[in-house]
């Protein structure tokens, strides 16, 4: 579902830069890995009790919009207790077998990541919870009279789960997860930092200036800084010496038209539609993605997230409004206005 937009919070399989750089970018621990205090404290208490106990960490679900550093969350939990990282997806596991396969190779201790853990089938995700529960599987050997079921017993494995959306998961999936968070959107200040240090890795030579516009403009993601800063690099490469100064920053954003608050056209083409079709009425999710021509998942996870979280977009019982703030931010005619 890669939507061709500089704020898409995907990385496509095909891009192999962007899979390249995402991977060179990545935080390895703690340390590295900017804001989310509250999610670290948490699971650094965790790992030291594990730890201790020399037991693997309890299951872990992270949600959270798209971009905000589950997988690397994943990735550096795994660092931290020192065991394997298996990756996987949940439209990977087709069936049953496929993540029987997958359980069978784990190592003690290892952790195993879901990415999209709620596109899981049921049939595969009744499997993953009697595993994760009691660490044995139930298979089913033949066919018809002939078949008997055996119970294999599994290696001790923590499942960290990914998820856009908590809603669509299966409560007792949900329920086997003895730690789940919620990863916030970052401040700007924190976009900053990782802008700079990203920077600092890839050898961009970015003033401390055209870090703080950037960290306004990236929809307070990681994943849309750190592609932003390539994209102003390229700029600052070709139109003059590679300094990203503040005027090279403005000049590449406006190229890409992005606003002063991180919206592309795409937005600004979402929120005007509605506002044209609608005004100030609820409209449901489906029409808006009959308006855009996107899909009502995309619309959920990529566009509104964020246009909610700088108050642009209110969830009603009757459906989305777009607020007056966002008709000032459009320029928007003010329709009580019109009327007097
Ligand atoms: P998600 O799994 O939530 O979609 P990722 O973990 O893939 O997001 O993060 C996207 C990119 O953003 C990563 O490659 C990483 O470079 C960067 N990133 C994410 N979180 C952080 C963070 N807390 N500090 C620094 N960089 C981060």
């Amino acid at each position: 579902m890669a939507i061709d937009r500089i704020v898409n919070t995907t990385v496509s399989d095909d891009d192999a830069e962007e899979q390249r750089v995402e991977i060179t970018l990545r935080p390895q621990n703690f340390d590295e890995y900017v804001g989310q205090e509250r999610l670290k404290k948490n699971l650094e208490l965790a790992i030291a009790a594990a730890k201790k106990r020399g037991e693997p960490i309890d299951h872990v679900l992270l949600y959270g919009p798209p971009g905000l550093g589950k997988t690397t969350m994943a990735n550096v939990i795994a660092n931290e207790m020192g065991v394997g990282f298996r990756v996987t997806a949940g439209p990977a596991i087709e069936r049953a077998g496929d993540l029987a396969s997958i359980l069978t190779n784990l190592s003690d201790g290892d952790i195993l990541f879901i990415d999209e853990i709620h596109r899981l089938s049921r049939a595969v995700e009744e499997v993953l919870y009697s595993a994760m529960e009691d660490f044995k599987l139930d298979i089913v050997i033949g066919k018809g009279p002939a078949a008997r079921s055996i119970r294999l017993d599994l290696p001790r494995f923590t499942v960290i789960g990914a998820t856009t959306r908590t809603g669509s998961l299966a409560a007792p999936l949900r329920d086997r997860f003895g730690h789940l968070y919620r990863l916030e959107f970052y401040t700007p200040s924190e976009i900053s930092t990782i802008i700079t240090r990203a920077a600092r890795i890839l050898k961009a030579n970015i003033q401390p200036a055209s870090a703080k516009v950037l960290s306004t403009r990236a929809r307070l993601t990681p994943r849309i800084a750190n592609r932003l800063l390539k994209r102003v690099r390229d700029y600052a490469d070709i139109n003059g010496d590679g300094i990203i100064d503040t005027r090279m920053t403005e000049k590449a954003l406006a190229l890409l038209e992005i606003d002063e608050l991180g919206l592309d056209p795409a937005d600004r083409q979402m929120l005007n539609s509605i506002l044209q079709n609608y005004g100030e009425k609820p409209v449901g999710l489906s029409t808006i993605a009959a308006l855009t021509g996107d899909e009502q998942t995309t619309i959920e996870d990529f566009y509104e997230p964020y246009l909610m979280q700088i108050g642009f977009i209110e969830r009603t019982p009757r459906g989305r409004v777009v607020t007056n703030k966002a008709k000032r931010h459009l320029d928007f005619p003010d329709h009580s206005e019109k009327k007097v």
